[in-house]
């Protein structure tokens, strides 16, 4: 008889197309089973593009018949449609996964250090408060899925650890914001390393047994980079669209557009740049270009995206980040602030 762990590690040599990530420690096989020398594999894959599940089948195919003893084998590859996009996904994934939460949306960067995790909360603060004033409001939430760096509770003011009740975490919340991050689980002095699997499970894990309640919408603040773990991410959690957060060089564009790729494979729709520290204003209310310019539009001309906003350096966005008052709950009235909450209006009228 074969082992079922002897395919199951063959498959690792399968890798997602057009990743460099295998589709085992994607989590796509579902079911391995064996009898005599026939071998069936199922997979479920999550994608809008429909040439995905076939790539994978001939590889599974391929790499299980090179197995010695190996007879028959049967490859079963359920396509799952993400949610949101143009292929007109269902909304199962979300219903099962976080069935309170209307809206989710992504920020996401290529590379760390760019302001995303500032974007993030400042654009949850300004949605707060913009739907607050709509009337009918459930809520906002932050999910700070930056693993590596999450900084989301420290900016948000949050300390208190989450409590238990009914056997689901309990977000703790600031400025009616709840925020739900690993930095609130893990202890500052025991670094967490992570494997590409172990995100995919404690993200999904972490989603699942929060109690998130009602939602109008939940910003989910994805670890920077360009590939694997954005991909698993996006799988997991049923995203309904993405904010690409990028600085003004020009020398970032290519790596903020090809962390913004991996959305388009899954048809999660780009909802618009942000371009970070853009420039810096005098107190003649003339502007420094610190970082170069135009990276911000030209990372947006080439994923077909709008810029959505120019968002100054400015002290008093780092100070508040700092002293966990984000700019818009502190200075609602400042441009930047005023910024955030174009941006933030923008965004949701996009979806
Ligand atoms: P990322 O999430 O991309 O790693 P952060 O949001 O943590 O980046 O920001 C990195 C640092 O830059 C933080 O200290 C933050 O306060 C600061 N920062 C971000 N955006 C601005 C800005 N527009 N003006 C001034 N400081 C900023």
């Amino acid at each position: 008889m074969i082992d079922k762990e002897i395919i199951r590690s063959a498959l690792k040599a399968v890798k997602y197309p057009g990743f460099s990530r295998d589709i085992v420690s994607f989590g796509l096989i579902e079911d391995i089973s064996v009898s005599g020398s026939s071998v069936s594999v199922r997979l479920q894959v999550t994608t809008g593009d429909e040439t995905v599940p076939l790539k994978i089948k001939s590889s599974v195919e391929e790499v299980v018949n090179a197995i010695d003893g190996v007879g028959d084998v049967s490859v079963e590859v359920a396509l799952q449609k993400p949610k949101g996009g143009t292929s007109g996904g269902t909304n199962e994934q979300k219903e099962s996964i976080l069935p309170g939460v209307k809206r989710i949306i992504a920020v996401a960067s290529g590379k760390g250090g760019v302001g995303k995790s500032t974007v993030s909360v400042n654009l949850a603060c300004a949605m707060d408060r913009l739907l607050r004033s709509q009337g009918d409001y459930k809520g906002v939430g932050i999910f700070d899925c930056d693993i590596y760096g999450p900084s989301v509770p420290l900016m948000m003011g949050i300390t208190s650890r989450p409590e238990i009740d009914n056997e689901k975490i309990v977000p703790p919340s600031n400025y009616g914001i709840k925020v739900m991050s690993m930095a609130l689980l893990v202890d500052d002095e025991s670094p967490v390393i992570w494997r590409g699997p172990m995100i995919n499970n404690a993200i999904s894990q972490f989603a699942k047994n929060v109690d998130w309640g009602q939602l109008d919408v939940m910003i989910v603040d994805l670890p920077p980079g360009t590939g694997d773990a954005q991909l698993s991410l996006v799988q997991t959690l049923p995203v309904d669209g993405a904010v690409i957060v990028t600085t003004p060089q020009t020398a970032a564009v290519n790596v903020a557009t090809r962390g913004a790729r991996m959305f388009e494979k899954v048809n999660v729709p780009i909802l618009g740049v942000c371009e970070n520290m853009s420039y810096l204003e005098n107190p003649d209310g003339s502007r420094m270009h610190i970082f170069g310019e135009g990276g911000g539009k030209w990372t947006a001309e080439a994923l077909e995206a709008p810029l959505i906003g120019e968002v100054p350096l400015d002290s008093e966005i780092r100070e508040g980040s700092d002293r966990g008052i984000p700019i818009t709950i502190a200075y609602p009235d400042s441009k930047p602030a005023k910024i955030y909450q174009a941006m933030a209006a923008t965004i949701l009228q996009g979806l």
